[in-house]
């Protein structure tokens, strides 16, 4: 869709998209406001303007976006005629008195190429102005309905289901099942020493791990990386070695990890975390379950590579890791660390060494 700009979710584009909350009442309309701005951020929005002052609605909103993710942003107590007038793109008004959505969906998806589009939700009845004011006035069936019915079938219409599918990086995530609940969170420092502790691990692992955790996060901020993940997938890194010291721990580690419901990106960090990786082919060989180990993302590769570059409680120069790779025979496993530290150091513009 060339007409979408990348905005608010990075490998999605959409057009930057606000919804106009208007005649909210705070005493009667807060559940169904809640659940318009709820509707609009799952569906791929960026910001809701209310026109009535009403704190306990920015804090429900924002207490979701902060658990959930994503950076939907909620402004209550504007002047919705002001911004109404002032604002320099698409403006689609939902109501039952308008042009169905099937006959004008393509048109505005069209007419919105890089422009920001704001879609206007009444609360109690509209005042002529927004008729007037409206590029389009879209109706969702001529009936009267639900503002949150109607806001859902307009943007999941307007971006053909592709919103369906956003990934919202949030602390907390929900992973589907057939039957019962799963929520999965990215557990923060605290929750982390508590996690190895609850486990068993010893002082030197601890140690360890704060220590890789504190190189990992240098690279990571140096490189934008997404920083909770690899903080808590460093301190994590090693949880498997309070079942085995053997090449099997980060599968350990992993298994442990899913078993606590963790984020999957950090499981796959501590089951990806072994040198640089560790191939199809090695895995068999190594009487791992088969499998290729590679660490993928940025931060399942600055967690790896910061675990090179420490070795029990300091942090070592390269060319000691390589040595020891060497030494043992892995000589193909030490070209990949060198690849790994060159490739991490070309992302942050800087030898990582000297961070
Ligand atoms: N009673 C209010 C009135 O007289 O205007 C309308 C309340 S209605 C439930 C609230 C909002 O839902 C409307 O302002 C409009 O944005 C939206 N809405 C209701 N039915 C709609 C429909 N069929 N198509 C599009 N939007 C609709």
């Amino acid at each position: 869709m060339p007409w979408l700009t990348e905005y608010n979710h990075p490998g999605l584009k959409l057009p930057p998209i606000t919804i106009l909350r208007i005649n909210h009442r705070p005493f009667r309309d807060k559940r169904i406001t809640t659940h318009v701005a709820l509707t609009a951020r799952a569906f791929g929005a960026n910001e809701i303007l209310v026109d009535s002052r009403d704190e306990d609605l920015e804090k429900t909103i924002e207490t979701v976006s902060n658990n959930f993710g994503g950076d939907f942003r909620i402004r209550t107590g504007i002047n919705w005629k002001n911004h109404l007038k002032k604002f320099d793109g698409i403006k689609v008004h939902l109501t039952m008195y308008g042009i169905p959505v099937e006959e004008c969906i393509n048109e505005i998806r069209s007419e919105v190429e890089n422009k920001s589009l704001v879609i206007i939700v009444g609360a109690s009845k509209v005042p002529p102005d927004a008729y007037a004011d409206s590029s389009f006035n879209v109706s969702v069936t001529n009936q009267p309905i639900s503002e949150v019915s109607a806001l859902a079938i307009f943007l999941d219409r307007l971006m053909m289901g592709k919103e369906l599918n956003l990934d919202f990086h949030g602390n907390m995530s929900i992973e589907p099942s057939r039957r019962g609940k799963t929520v999965r969170y990215v557990p923060s420092l605290e929750q982390c020493l508590k996690i190895l502790k609850e486990q068993g691990a010893d002082a030197r692992i601890i140690e360890h791990s704060k220590q890789v955790s504190e190189l990992a996060a240098k690279i990571a901020k140096q490189s934008h990386a997404n920083l909770s993940l690899v903080i808590a997938g460093a301190l994590l890194h090693d949880i498997g070695r309070t079942k085995t010291n053997g090449i099997d721990h980060a599968v350990a580690g992993s298994v442990i990890l899913d078993e606590l419901r963790i984020d999957k990106r950090i499981v796959r960090i501590v089951e990806r975390h072994t040198g640089a990786g560790i191939t199809l082919e090695e895995s068999v060989n190594l009487g791992l379950p088969e499998k290729d180990y590679t660490p993928v993302t940025l931060e399942e590769k600055i967690v790896a590579h910061a675990d090179n570059l420490v070795s029990g409680n300091s942090v070592v120069p390269l060319s000691v890791t390589v040595s020891r790779y060497r030494e043992k025979g892995l000589v193909k496993q030490a070209e990949r660390i060198e690849s790994l530290h060159k490739e991490l150091s070309d992302i942050c513009g800087i030898d990582i060494s000297d961070l």
